[in-house]
């Protein structure tokens, strides 16, 4: 656990970038920092591991106060990711990653197979490790600073926007991979970004930080969602908040309906049979959905390349968000649900997933105590 008490860092100018933080990152989780540049969201990283030193409260490592404990040896402990992998350009990747081990007192060969053990586990091919970073894509050295913070298995990391360079598909992919490992690796994290949408994917607890250094909000994504605490926190997640917040929420049972099908190489007179509606779902043998058609404008046989592909699939037991999505996106207006192997259930319209919405609580009645925490920072902002 990472304990902020009354926290606060004002810079020799005058400059309070932290200002009486209290907060915890529990042991095992994700706790993320957000807020708009300059709100201290680096700073507070940072005196974690005593890069900068608070001018007043302290930080708590597992009740022990940071400060009482020997700077190097307490950074050495601690992993630490930063925009572009911060890797050392001249070391190859390998190295790099073997950095804090060799530090560690580790032999030369132990830490070179560890190194290659988290390369592998952060999913870099193998070839990669002999490279030097300026050798690797954007994403490529995202992984490997994320493989050079967990090379000595430290129970604690920070990170500080660690995906915000690169570009959005492939930040998305790391997030994912990230989710992944954490779950297998349980480390306490605490993560900065100015990104909400990324705090409010990867947080299992979010701190909106306003400027000036202030904890703005505490509390977890889906209740960050529904009940932001004041115009700050709502105007900085944003307008879509509602639909977001479908996100947390699990799809109820929904009546579906059987949905006509064709495949691909079925004919124009064939799939006219198949509905009377103007499009028709192509499946594959496996009823896998492939993209709807619309047999009155069939010239030819069906090929994948006049597949519309818009519309997106639904889980049956995924969120309500894509459940709504899928109807909305669909060109049909109908939403397509398919099982956990991907096979076609059956379609629900958008109607029909709002009604599900409305018959579904809302996260509040889970979260009185983040209810009562929120009134208390609302109150003592006077906000
Ligand atoms: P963030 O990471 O949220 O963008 P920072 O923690 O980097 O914010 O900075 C918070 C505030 O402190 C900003 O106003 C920034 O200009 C100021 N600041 C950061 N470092 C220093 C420094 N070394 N000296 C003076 N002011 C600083
Ligand atoms: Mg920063």
């Amino acid at each position: 656990m990472i304990r902020f008490d009354g926290v606060t860092k004002r810079y020799p100018d005058g400059t309070v970038a932290v200002d009486d933080l209290t907060l915890e990152a529990p042991t095992g989780q994700i706790t993320v920092l957000v807020g708009p540049s300059g709100c201290g969201k680096t700073t507070s990283l940072r005196m974690v591991n005593r890069m900068i030193e608070p001018t007043g409260g302290r930080i708590l490592l597992d009740d022990q106060d940071n400060a009482s404990m020997d700077a190097a040896a307490l950074r050495r402990g601690i992993g630490y990711v930063i925009q572009h992998g911060g890797l050392f350009p001249h070391k190859r990747v390998i190295d790099n990653v073997a950095t804090v081990p060799l530090l560690l007192g580790w032999s030369k060969a132990r830490a070179r197979s560890r190194a290659r053990e988290v390369l592998e586990l952060v999913g870099l091919p193998g070839h990669l490790a002999e490279r030097y970073p300026a050798q690797l894509s954007g994403g490529q050295q995202q992984r490997v600073g994320v493989a050079r913070a967990l090379a000595a298995d430290p129970p604690v990391m920070l990170m500080d926007e660690p995906f915000s360079a690169v570009d959005p598909v492939v930040r998305e992919q790391l997030q994912d991979e990230f989710l992944r490992l954490q779950d297998d690796l349980d480390k306490t994290i605490l993560f900065v970004t100015h990104d909400i949408d990324e705090a409010i994917k990867l947080g299992d607890q979010v701190a909106v930080l306003r400027v000036g250094g202030r904890l703005a909000q505490l509390s977890e994504p889906a209740y960050l969602l529904a009940h932001p605490a004041d115009d700050f926190v709502a105007d900085f997640v944003g307008r879509d908040r509602g639909y977001r917040g479908l996100s947390f929420q699990q799809t109820p049972p929904l009546r579906l309906r059987p949905e006509p099908t064709t495949q691909l190489g079925t004919y124009p007179a064939q799939a006219r049979e198949a509905t009377r509606d103007p499009w028709l779902l192509v499946v594959d043998e496996e009823r896998r959905p492939l993209g709807w058609v619309e047999p009155d404008r069939l010239l030819t046989e069906i090929t994948p390349e006049m597949l519309h592909r818009g519309g997106t699939l639904a889980r049956e037991d995924g969120p309500l968000r894509a459940a709504l999505d899928a109807a909305l996106s669909s060109p049909s207006r109908r939403g397509v649900v398919v099982d956990g192997d991907g096979r076609l259930l059956g379609t629900v319209r958008a109607h029909e997933v709002l009604t599900a919405i409305e018959e579904t609580e809302r996260p509040e009645a889970e979260h009185v105590e983040g209810l009562a925490d929120i009134a208390d920072v609302a109150g003592s902002s006077g906000a």
